[in-house]
């Protein structure tokens, strides 16, 4: 009688041990597999909060933002491109973002305000997966005469960015470049002042070290377009491609499939930037 109670409690133990076990496995399973879902996938359930409502421009973000979930630091020796288009959203966004589809590629968008209703495009390249970042409201250069009026172009596009997407992009690019020289004549040492306030605000800005050369005349060609982007495959690393999404570039467009086929080919990761990834500074010049 007592052997068979002893043998009871040793039962009862054992399928208490053995659901404990159950439930921990369950547990590690399921924290894993939120683990793998991707920022994107949790932006898009809503399961990432973006940062809400008004900018405090004063105090540097702590905050996670979905720009810094997006885009991993290249590992030693990986061989990484990102592909960054400035001047957008216009009529070419659409065909360039069904481009980057059909190769699976994801790509930086450094955006401004071109029409009435230009959220709707930015929605878009977000919610398609691509990175967003701020280039300027008004790209006049103009902005470079005070840091307020800097600032104030800034808001406007961050504001809209933000009533697009509902995220706060951290990540700027500079109209010309941080290295410009045309904002000499509109203040100098500006450039120098505004690359240190935006890194004490939180802000991360990026250049680019390879040009596409599409900027170069109003018209290039795409074969010219890419044997320039192409010229940089073994010689930066990573490499961080200047192409336009402007109205008059199209041959940008076509050139695009051809740019990604080499780098592919050339064991190239293709990724977006982020303010946690890598950013390009060019030399300051003012
Ligand atoms: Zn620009």
């Amino acid at each position: 009688m007592k052997k068979r109670s002893n043998q009871k409690i040793i039962q009862k133990i054992l399928s208490a041990a053995f659901i404990l076990l159950a439930c921990t496995f369950a547990f590690f399973a399921g924290a894993k597999a939120v683990q793998m879902k991707s920022a994107q996938a949790m932006r898009q359930s809503g399961e990432i909060q973006e940062e809400p409502g008004t900018i405090h421009e004063e105090q540097p973000v702590t905050t996670a933002h979905i720009s810094d979930a997006l885009g991993k630091a290249p590992k030693p020796g990986e061989r990484v491109i990102y592909l960054t288009f400035d001047d957008g959203p216009t009529d070419n966004t659409e065909d360039i973002l069904d481009v980057l589809d059909e190769y699976n590629v994801k790509a930086t968008f450094f955006v401004i305000y071109t029409h009435e209703g230009c959220e709707k495009e930015i929605k878009e390249i977000y919610d398609r997966g691509h990175q967003i970042g701020l280039h300027s409201y008004s790209h006049s250069y103009s902005i470079y005469e005070s840091q307020t009026a800097y600032f104030e172009d800034l808001r406007k596009i961050s504001d809209l960015v933000f009533s697009a997407t509902g995220m706060r992009s951290r990540l700027v690019r500079f109209p010309g470049g941080s290295s410009n020289t045309i904002s000499r004549n509109y203040n100098e040492g500006i450039m120098t002042e505004l690359t240190q306030e935006l890194e004490r605000r939180g802000y991360a800005y990026c250049d680019w070290n390879a040009d596409s050369s599409d900027a170069s005349a109003t018209v290039v060609s795409a074969e010219r377009i890419v044997n320039r982007s192409v010229a940089y495959i073994g010689q930066e690393d990573p490499v961080v491609l200047l192409m336009h999404d402007a109205n008059v570039k199209t041959t940008t467009v076509e050139a695009l499939p051809e740019i990604i086929e080499q780098y592919r080919s050339a064991g190239y990761r293709f990724d977006v930037l982020s303010t946690e990834s890598f950013t390009e500074h060019h030399t300051l010049n003012n």
